[in-house]
């Protein structure tokens, strides 16, 4: 029996098997194994997600065996990654073919597959979430059909997969939609609150710009990237803390020693700011003696698809840290209702509460995302316990 955890180790669960297919048909034999003995499965990444979306009693896949990038055309800027690949590999790869990803989350060792398949997001007026590279899939659907997609010949279908959860289907090659490479340049500060708010506008107009704020200090620390040099605002306000180039796939991830455990809300921008003011008092108030640690700001463009967090709203994210091993459900409880009241919706990935009930009503194209994944997992095959509480208890 396998111990499964996810990246913090407040996830843990033993699936029934572990898989490891080697081939595009292993992986339709095992959903239909799956499917034949009335059992569920799910598909992992690289484990990084705190909520259980991949946790399961019956067969777990891992597909760590998919991987180097195909096909690559300098016309369309697009190319084929292998949904083993992590968003880093994936990076150096495409780098070679003279290809780029938009934007990275703050790490790059998630599977880009489990990365888009929660919308994952790094920061950027500009810049939608990982999702919005995904251009066409082929996949394995919950019953071990092998089907081939894109935005080209079923647009309403990708909007559907984009952001899915692992619930429509098992990726096995993602086509995206990328950019040429492109260098970037960072800097990071330190600024007090005040200057970091009295300056937000000018700041937002960075290609990438993200503040983590600090219970303790209450001082920010500001993160800056553009593609060039001389777009790089002087900030006369702050101290220079860091500064870098190199090409994208270098410079947008960072790594992470501290485990953390994770809530984040997903807000309309226009409320985000209230928002956040309402969630510093409540730190402040009750939780500055627990609270050791930062709160992390960042804005997201809007996009269309059917369960992405950011769909039909420019969006910004305020995600709450706190050290791994301790308790973190009272803090992450207590402010969930502040996210909440402001319209957020939360991360697919990380911690929350909510339930296909509450969940249907934040999301205008429920209904429509609900007929994909029945198209495609017609008996239900990818849907544990808590994937049925997560998308359809409330149908
Ligand atoms: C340290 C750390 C930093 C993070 N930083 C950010 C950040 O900056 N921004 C952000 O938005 N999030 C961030 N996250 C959250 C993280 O990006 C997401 O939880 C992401 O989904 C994890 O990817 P994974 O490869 O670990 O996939 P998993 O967590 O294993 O899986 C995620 C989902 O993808 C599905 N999936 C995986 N592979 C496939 C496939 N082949 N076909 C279909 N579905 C599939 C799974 O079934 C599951 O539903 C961070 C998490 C950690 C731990």
């Amino acid at each position: 029996m396998e111990i499964i955890k996810n990246w913090s180790g407040s996830m843990v669960f033993t699936p029934g098997q572990v898989f490891e297919p080697e081939s595009e048909e292993q992986v339709c034999q095992l959903v239909k194994q799956a499917h034949s003995e009335n059992k569920k499965i799910r598909v992992a990444g690289a484990g990084h997600s705190s909520s259980p979306l991949i946790k399961t009693e019956d067969y777990l896949l891992s597909q760590r065996h998919f991987r180097g990038v195909e096909d690559p055309d300098p016309e369309t800027n697009r190319a084929t990654v292998p949904v083993g690949m992590t968003v880093k590999e994936a990076g150096k790869d495409l780098f070679r073919y003279g290809l780029a990803m938009h934007n990275t989350g703050d790490v790059d060792v998630q599977t880009l597959a489990g990365a888009i398949g929660t919308g994952t997001h790094g920061t950027g007026v500009e810049l939608p979430n990982l999702s919005n590279m995904l251009y066409g899939v082929k996949m394995v659907t919950g019953t071990g059909e092998i089907v081939e997609l894109s935005r080209e010949t079923d647009e309403e279908a990708m909007r559907a997969l984009q952001v899915s959860l692992g619930s429509c289907g098992i990726f096995l090659k993602m086509r995206l939609q990328l950019e040429p490479v492109y260098q970037l340049y960072r800097r990071e500060y330190c600024v007090s609150l005040k200057d970091c708010m009295d300056n937000l506008e000018d700041l937002k107009k960075n290609r990438n710009f993200d503040f983590y704020w600090y219970p303790r200090t209450d001082l920010c620390k500001i993160r800056i990237m553009n593609t060039e040099k001389d777009k790089m605002p002087e900030i006369p306000y702050g101290s220079l803390e860091l500064e870098k180039e190199g090409p994208s796939h270098e410079i947008l991830p960072r790594s992470r020693h501290i485990k953390f455990d994770e809530m984040e809300y997903i807000l309309p921008q226009e409320k985000a700011i209230d928002c956040f003011f309402e969630v510093r008092k409540q730190v402040k108030e009750k939780f500055r003696r627990e609270v050791a640690w930062r709160i992390l700001v960042r804005t997201i463009k809007q996009d269309d698809a059917f369960i992405s967090p950011m769909s039909d709203r420019e969006s910004v994210t305020i995600s709450l840290h706190h050290n791994a091993g301790l308790e973190f459900w009272d803090y992450f409880r207590a402010i969930e209702p502040i996210f909440l009241k402001y319209g957020g919706r939360p991360h697919w990935g990380k911690k929350h509460t909510q339930k296909a009930e509450s969940l249907k009503e934040m999301y205008p194209h429920w209904n429509k995302f609900q007929q994909v994944r029945q198209k495609y997992d017609p008996q239900n095959t990818f849907l544990t316990p808590y994937m049925n509480e997560l998308l359809i208890s409330a149908e």
